[in-house]
């Protein structure tokens, strides 16, 4: 039997706003437990939610961004749930008529096709507090610094039908959500989770299967993995005759396992209801019309602009783009080299290898754009090799000082004199005569090239890497064609 996969994505995505969404706490991140809550966050009686207008604003760039329509009137409501880390009883979200209704996202899949996603709405709700497990000798503290960080769900028709679908959309939306600005797209730090819905049906059958949803993944990674599992988990199920069952699982990527959490509640079992303390928020399409006008550019019309004006391929355009400030460092490279390929070559290749590896992200590169920039100019006004310049980049990396210094105090300029390299040329090959003959004996193209090569990696040796390999390769082209 032939399976095929189908997947439905709910994206929480925490606001940038400097303040929460019905309440004037710091939504600042990392802060001491509970000195970011006020009153109204405690749910302490006779508080009421005073509704963020920057929230709302945010909310209608996104909907623009993914080709939505804006509900001129929308209406927040109460989700009653019991939880510790909901103080108030209830989660104030939206539900019948959320602020953002149909859109559509285009993806890029990794063999360069494209696909639209739809998106079934997005609504505005508030972020929950936090438990905390460590540190409590058998008890669990609560942190409600985070209860009411104002969050937008972006809830996607089920339409994707594999794992790197699921990806490349939720890689979209991280690159439209930084390009607007409206989150930080820190997932590390929660500003983005992903709650995946999976199922599974015969290939060709066109009813929908019965659906997990796994819960709160934070990495496109856990993500991919999480599918992976849950898939196999289910495919095996029905081959042994048996039935998925829905319900809502939690992944633990340590152990790379998934298990159920409780099985699924429907919308009637959290008794939403119209919240009284709020009223509905009317939008009037002048407004919208205004924030149309200043939306920032989007990554597809970004990527375009750099494969136009850049001269990259759709593949370096499209990575490049994927999100915000890196999009912004290549600019700032690109310009100040005046030389794009090598700005991205050096921006997807060394620098997201080294930021990857430390876990970095690039807004804070501790090489900034002019100073890799500046390094880059080195290479091109052949001060320094491209081999010479990655030791540079070390230590730019561990010193954060500047690349002429490091190139000035470590004696690394490249050797451009001849008469120099001619010397050394001329040593190499009175040290190995071997060497020499065995070359000019060769009578094989390729092999003959080889030997060659041997030689200049000696000379290169001899000069410690800084000989212009140009030039050595032009004077010992001379010497051994006499
Ligand atoms: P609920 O209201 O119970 O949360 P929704 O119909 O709103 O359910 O769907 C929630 C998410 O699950 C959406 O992203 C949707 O695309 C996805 N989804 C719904 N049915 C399926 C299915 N059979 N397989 C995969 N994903 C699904
Ligand atoms: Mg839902």
């Amino acid at each position: 039997m032939q399976w095929e996969t189908v997947i439905g994505l709910e994206v929480h995505v925490q606001l940038a706003t400097q303040s929460k969404i019905f309440s004037a706490s710091s939504t600042q991140f990392g802060a001491e437990p509970n000195t970011q809550a006020c009153a109204l966050d405690l749910a302490m009686p006779g508080t009421l939610p005073v509704l963020n207008q920057q929230a709302v604003n945010y909310a209608i760039m996104l909907g623009l961004a993914i080709n939505a329509d804006i509900n001129p009137l929308s209406v927040f409501e109460r989700k009653n749930y019991f939880y510790p880390d909901l103080p108030k009883g209830y989660q104030t979200s939206q539900l019948e008529e959320p602020i953002v209704g149909p859109g559509v996202v285009n993806i890029q899949l990794p063999d360069g096709s494209h696909k639209a996603i739809r998106i079934h709405h997005a609504h505005l709700e508030e972020d929950a507090g936090k438990s905390l497990h460590e540190d409590f000798h058998g008890m669990s503290g609560i942190d409600l610094n985070r209860a009411g960080t104002p969050l937008i769900e972006i809830v996607s028709e089920p339409d994707m039908r594999s794992k790197e679908e699921a990806v490349a959309f939720a890689k979209k939306l991280h690159a439209i959500v930084t390009c607007l600005g409206i989150s930080d797209g820190d997932m590390s730090q929660g500003s983005m989770r992903f709650d995946v819905n999976v199922s599974i049906r015969p290939k060709g059958e066109q009813t929908l299967g019965t659906r997990t949803e796994t819960k709160n993944l934070n990495s496109f990674r856990f993500m991919e993995e999480a599918i992976v599992l849950e898939v196999e988990r289910q495919i095996d199920l029905v081959e042994d005759g048996l039935k998925v069952k829905q319900e809502t699982r939690l992944y633990d990527s340590d152990k790379k396992q998934s298990r159920s959490m409780r099985s699924k509640e429907e919308a009637n079992d959290y008794r939403y209801f119209p919240c009284p303390d709020l009223l509905p928020v009317a939008i009037a399409q002048d407004h919208i019309e205004s924030i149309r006008q200043s939306l920032p550019e989007l990554p597809d019309a970004k990527q375009q602009r750099f494969i136009d004006s850049y001269g990259l391929s759709e593949a370096d355009a499209a990575q490049l783009c994927d999100d915000r400030a890196t999009a912004d460092y290549f600019e700032i490279v690109a310009k100040e080299t005046d030389d794009a390929r090598l700005a991205a070559n050096w921006i997807m290749g060394e620098l997201s290898a080294k930021l990857n590896r430390e876990s970095i992200a690039i807004s804070h590169s501790p090489i900034t754009a002019s100073q890799l920039a500046k390094l880059l100019l080195r290479i091109k006004d052949n001060t320094i090799s491209g081999k010479i310049a990655k030791q540079v980049f070390e230590s730019m990396w561990q010193e954060g000082s500047d690349p002429d210094d490091i190139i000035e105090k470590q004696g690394l300029k490249q050797l451009s004199d001849s008469g120099a390299i001619e010397t050394m040329v001329d040593e190499v090959l009175a040290q190995n005569p071997d060497m020499v003959d065995e070359y000019l004996a060769e009578q094989v193209e390729k092999k003959k090239k080889k030997k060659f090569n041997a030689i200049v990696g000696r000379v290169m040796q001899a000069s410690k890497g800084k000989a212009n390999p140009g030039q050595v390769n032009q004077i010992l082209q001379q010497k051994l064609s006499r």
